[in-house]
């Protein structure tokens, strides 16, 4: 076993002087290692499937910037691209064609958006696409779900998912009563909770904002009832069905979390995998609604670097490639494999262990059965989950640094990767049963 934790560690050093000029070393919170302990690994490079910390030691990679690296990291064709748009000027501040050509193909993908507009963050889509339910409708009130995690907004950040779990802490200080006010917090695929909040303020709620395949409470699937119910009542009550897919857009398969349900959200959020590892986000959806964004419409937002040439250039190279014929059953093939591999290696040892995935996304769980709401997934064993990360890292696995995350894979995660991985989980698994 080797022990990259020691005094001579590089990630020790660095990590030592992050602390004092970053808060908690980080520039986001889950980034810290506090959930599962230890020294967070500095990145020096990353390729394809794997990447290389400050200490040179090499990994198998299943976060890929947390989903967006979905053809594997530094793929050839998504650096070219980003090297000659860099070329070409870094931000104009005036539009370009790249915006249109980008706007166009989402549009095409995902049939419920018939216009997009661009940002550069998750947060900023949710944040916007909230404040054009809101301004659509002329209500206040928002629906979210426990667990669910629609970035670091005022209004969003009630009992958020991922890394304030990882604290332990379900809201975040700064956040003003008055803000928050008008949240209204229900479980995950409690389809009556839902219909009693509808029943008895539904003409009041702006909007429901949902994980349609949710991946901040580790992976839990949606069941269709909830999702179908949840499009009824919005349609009946007057309210926006906004779908956060941020996180599921282009990584559960091709039209995101609404095409593998069948279900038309009002507007979509998306992110990740958009900018393939660049910053872009985007939010979008019926027309008659967009038309209420500045400068057409009454609602305001707006972006320095919305539509960065370098960063659209690198997304519409990322979209160009997932669309290669059988790219997505071959990664969801991939995904696949794992989960059956890791959860026939933890039965052999006798751990109580099971997982799932969806497209390229997985989820592993430290419990007798796949979890369905927030309160199942935190009932995981999380001390059995820290051993196993730590037991991986030293493998040269890196999975994600917190029981609450969900896991990716990506094309270049071929069998030979995968298969290593799953003789890595043997040897750990034996090791913490
Ligand atoms: C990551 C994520 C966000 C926030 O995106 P950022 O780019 O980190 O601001 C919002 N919603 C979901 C579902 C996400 O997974």
């Amino acid at each position: 076993m080797t022990t990259p934790d020691t005094k001579t560690s590089r990630n020790d050093i660095l990590f030592a002087r992050a602390q004092q000029s970053t808060p908690g070393g980080v520039n986001s919170p889950v980034r810290a290692f506090r959930s599962v302990g230890g020294t967070p690994r500095f990145i020096t490079r990353a390729e394809g499937p794997y990447f290389w910390d400050a200490d040179g030691k090499r990994y198998i990679d299943y976060i890929g910037s947390w989903g967006p690296a979905i053809v594997g990291h530094a793929h050839p064709q998504v650096v070219k691209a980003v090297q000659e748009a860099a070329a070409r000027g870094l931000s104009f501040g005036a539009p370009t064609e790249g915006e249109i050509e980008i706007a166009e193909e989402i549009c095409r993908l995902v049939p419920s958006i018939e216009q997009v507009r661009l940002v550069s963050s998750g947060t900023e889509a949710t944040m916007s696409a909230l404040r054009l339910a809101r301004g659509a409708t002329g209500r206040d009130k928002i629906v979210k779900f426990e667990g669910c995690y629609h970035g670091h907004a005022d209004s969003l950040l009630v009992k958020a998912g991922s890394g304030l779990l990882t604290f332990g802490n379900p809201t975040s200080a700064g956040v003003p009563e008055d803000f928050v006010k008008h949240t209204l917090v229900l479980d995950y695929n409690n389809v009556a909770q839902l219909e009693d909040a509808f029943e008895s303020m539904g003409d009041t709620i702006a909007c429901v904002i949902v994980e349609a395949v949710a991946g901040n409470m580790n992976l839990i699937r949606a069941t269709p009832e909830f999702l179908q119910r949840m499009r009824e009542l919005c349609t009946e009550y007057g309210a926006i069905l906004i779908f956060d897919e941020v996180m599921s857009g282009f990584r559960v398969g091709l039209g995101g979390a609404q095409a593998l349900y069948g279900i038309t959200p009002d507007l979509t959020a998306l992110g990740k995998v958009i900018g393939g590892g660049m910053p872009v986000a985007a939010f979008g959806g019926r027309a008659d609604l967009m038309h209420k964004m500045a400068p057409i419409g009454p609602v305001y937002q707006a972006g320095t670097l919305s539509g960065n040439p370098v960063a659209v250039a690198a997304g519409m190279t990322t979209l160009k490639l997932v669309q290669q014929p059988g790219f997505y059953e071959q990664l969801s093939g991939q995904a696949d494999k794992l989960v059956k591999g890791l959860t026939a290696a933890a039965r052999e040892a006798g751990v109580a262990f099971c997982a799932d995935s969806v497209g390229g996304m997985f989820g592993m769980y430290f419990s007798a059965s796949i979890p369905g709401s927030y309160s199942e997934m935190m009932a995981g064993d999380k001390e059995r989950f820290n051993r196993f990360f730590h037991g991986m890292l030293d493998e040269g696995v890196y999975f994600a640094p917190a029981m609450f995350e969900a896991g990716f894979v990506s094309s270049t995660h071929d069998d030979a990767i995968v298969d290593a991985t799953i003789e890595a989980a043997r040897k750990v698994f034996a090791r913490i049963g």
